[in-house]
């Protein structure tokens, strides 16, 4: 899979990428993923990426020039499943959607500043909005990394023991049961003793137990 991130700021995205799982994910070439600094597509010389709204207010908004041409150079090289504009009004991001996107090939992400991009460019460019929640950040380059991390970490390869990630949250709709290490003893805190049995399918059993009693408590919302 490769990913294309274009961001006014892409120091604020790079350090993630630089460290555990998504490195290693990189380093594998399970995963490309470029950098695209929207000021270098800015087409005067004050390399101005963002201007006044029209109407007035506070708050500067991101020009459609630079994105359009970031956007078209790329299309050019490659076909993209999505391209994606990190914002406050998407789609609530969930394990379903970092699931489905975990399957594509090629994906661009958008990561808007200041007041947020000239509609026209999410009217005519985009084709998702996904949002990591409700409230809003200073800019879409930490939602990108939530969004990427999210996705990454699903691609066969990429975590050491393919099956951790199927066993996590959200995946069958239901939370991780409790997980224990060493000492089996601290303190006066025990680790349950089913664990300590070798037992592998009573074992299996209590973790499926818990996990449908720690979602019903927790998350009655996503129980079925
Ligand atoms: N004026 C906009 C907020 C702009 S915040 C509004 O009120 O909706 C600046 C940028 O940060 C956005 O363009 C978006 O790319 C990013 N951003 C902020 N909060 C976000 C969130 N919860 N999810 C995804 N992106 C977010």
């Amino acid at each position: 899979m490769r990913i294309d991130i274009i961001s006014v700021l892409p120091e604020l995205i790079e350090s993630p990428f630089n460290a555990s799982i998504l490195k290693r994910a990189i380093d594998k070439q399970i995963i490309e993923i470029c950098f695209h600094d929207l000021k270098k597509y800015a087409s005067n010389k004050r390399k101005q990426v963002d201007d006044y709204q029209y109407g007035g207010g506070s708050g500067m908004v991101m020009m459609i020039e630079p994105i359009k041409k970031c956007i078209d150079l790329l299309k050019k090289q490659r076909t993209y499943d999505e391209i994606i504009y990190m914002s406050p009004d998407g789609k609530m991001l969930n394990q379903k959607i970092s699931n489905q996107l975990s399957l594509k090939g090629n994906l661009i992400i958008l990561c808007g500043h200041y007041k947020g991009v000239d509609q026209r460019v999410r009217d005519s460019l985009i084709t998702m909005e996904i949002s990591i929640g409700d409230y809003v950040l200073s800019g879409g380059e930490l939602p990108a990394a939530v969004l990427c991390d999210s996705i990454i970490r699903l691609i066969p390869g990429v975590l050491g023991d393919e099956t951790s990630a199927l066993t996590d949250s959200y995946q069958d709709n239901l939370l991780a049961p409790p997980v224990y290490t060493r000492p089996s003893t601290f303190e006066d805190l025990k680790v349950p003793e089913i664990l300590l049995s070798g037992d592998q399918l009573k074992i299996e059993n209590w973790r499926e137990e818990k996990a449908i009693e720690r979602t019903r408590k927790l998350r009655p919302d996503i129980f079925d």
